[in-house]
C-alpha cells in the first residue's frame, strides 16, 4: 500500500500495517466529523466545598457520542485530537459550551463556578486567548467564575506558559490538574502563580493504605497554601477519604461519592446527596 502525503512524499507500508493505518485514518475522519458535526457531549461533575458539602462548581468533561460505538470517554480520543490538531476546534467548542452552561445555571439561581480542561497544545496556540476573550464577551460570564485546568506538561512548553500568564491576566483562574503526577518542580511552582492545585486521584485512592501517601498529601495541601492556592482532591469515592481530606485542610473535593459526571439536564433532578456524601446545590445566599 502506498500513500501520498503532503509535500509529495511517498510512504510504503507493510501489508500488516495496512489495517491499523486505515483504522487510524477512519478515526481521524470520524473525529473531524464529530467535532464539526455535533457529536461531542459535555458532562459535568460537581465540585464540593468539603466543609459545607455545598456544590460550588462543576468540571466540564467531554465525551464523544460515536455512532455505532456508544459514548466514548476522553481517554479514547483526546490523544488523537492533540496529534491531529483537532484539539483546537474541540477545545473551543468545549469552552464555549461550558461557559454558556455556567450562565444558564446562574440564570436559574445556581451560582456555580465552571472548570474546563485545556490541553497544553491548545494553550500554546496564539488563537487561544482571543477565543477565550470572545467566549467571555459573548456569554457575559465573569472571568473569575471560570477556571481552566492544565496539566503539569505546561511547564515544558514555553508558548503554553506564555499563554497561561496571559490567561491569568484576564482574571480567569488556573488550576494544576493531576498534581503530583507530572513535571512540576518547586522552582516552577514558586515562580509562576496559579490558583488551584488538584490532587490527583491516585493519591486519594492510596490514602488509606499508605502512611507515606498520607504524608505526601498533607505536604501538597501545605505547599498549596504557602503558594496561595487552594486544593481540590480528585477521585473521592468513600466518606473516609472525604473525612481525612477535610481534616487535613483540603478545601474542595470531587469524586463519585459526591456525584459522577453527568449531562447538565440531569443536574436539574440531582438529589442532594445523603449524610455520607451530602452534596447540596449552592444558592447565591449560601455562598
Ligand atoms: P481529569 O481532568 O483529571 O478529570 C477527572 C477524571 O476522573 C474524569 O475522567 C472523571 O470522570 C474521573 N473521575 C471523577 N471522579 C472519580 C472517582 O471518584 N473515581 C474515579 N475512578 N474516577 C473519577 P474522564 O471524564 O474520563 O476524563 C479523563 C481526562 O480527560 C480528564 O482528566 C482530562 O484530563 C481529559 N479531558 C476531559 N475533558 C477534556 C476536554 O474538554 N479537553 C481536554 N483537553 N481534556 C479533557
Ligand atoms: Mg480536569
Ligand atoms: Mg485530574
Ligand atoms: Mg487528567
Amino acid at each position: 500500500v502506498a500513500k501520498r502525503e503532503g509535500g509529495g512524499r511517498i510512504r510504503l507500508f507493510r501489508p500488516e500495517m495496512g489495517e491499523r493505518v486505515l483504522a487510524r485514518q477512519r478515526d481521524k475522519a470520524d473525529l473531524r466529523t464529530a467535532v464539526h458535526g455535533g457529536q461531542l457531549v459535555l458532562h459535568y461533575q460537581p465540585i464540593v466545598d468539603l466543609t459545607t458539602s455545598v456544590v460550588t462548581g462543576a468540571e466540564a468533561l467531554v465525551r464523544w457520542q460515536r455512532p455505532g460505538r456508544g459514548l466514548l470517554g476522553p481517554g479514547e480520543f483526546i490523544g488523537l485530537a492533540e496529534e491531529t490538531g483537532l484539539i483546537m476546534p474541540l477545545g473551543d467548542k468545549v469552552l464555549a459550551a461550558a461557559c454558556h452552561q455556567a450562565v444558564r445555571w446562574h440564570d436559574q439561581g445556581r451560582a456555580l463556578d465552571i472548570t474546563v480542561n485545556v490541553s497544553t497544545r491548545q494553550l500554546a496556540t496564539a488563537a487561544f486567548l482571543p477565543a477565550l476573550d470572545r467566549v467571555l464577551a459573548t456569554t457575559g460570564l465573569a472571568s473569575d467564575r471560570l477556571t481552566i485546568e492544565v496539566t503539569e506538561s505546561v511547564w515544558a512548553d514555553d508558548a503554553a506558559m506564555r499563554g497561561l500568564m496571559a490567561v491569568r491576566e484576564t482574571g480567569v483562574r488556573v488550576a494544576l490538574d493531576d498534581f503530583g503526577t507530572g513535571y512540576s518542580s518547586l522552582s516552577y511552582l514558586q515562580r509562576y502563580p496559579f490558583d488551584v492545585v488538584k490532587i490527583d486521584r491516585s493519591f486519594t485512592h492510596a490514602l488509606e493504605d499508605s502512611g507515606r501517601t498520607a504524608g505526601v498529601v498533607r505536604c501538597i495541601i501545605d505547599l498549596a497554601e504557602v503558594l496561595g492556592a487552594h486544593t481540590v482532591a480528585e477521585g473521592i469515592e468513600t466518606s473516609e477519604q472525604a473525612d481525612w481530606l477535610r481534616r487535613a485542610g483540603c478545601a474542595f473535593a470531587q469524586g463519585y461519592l459526591f456525584g459522577k459526571p453527568d449531562h447538565a439536564d440531569n443536574w436539574d433532578s440531582q438529589p442532594s446527596v445523603s449524610s455520607s456524601g451530602c452534596a447540596v446545590f449552592g444558592t447565591p445566599d449560601e455562598r
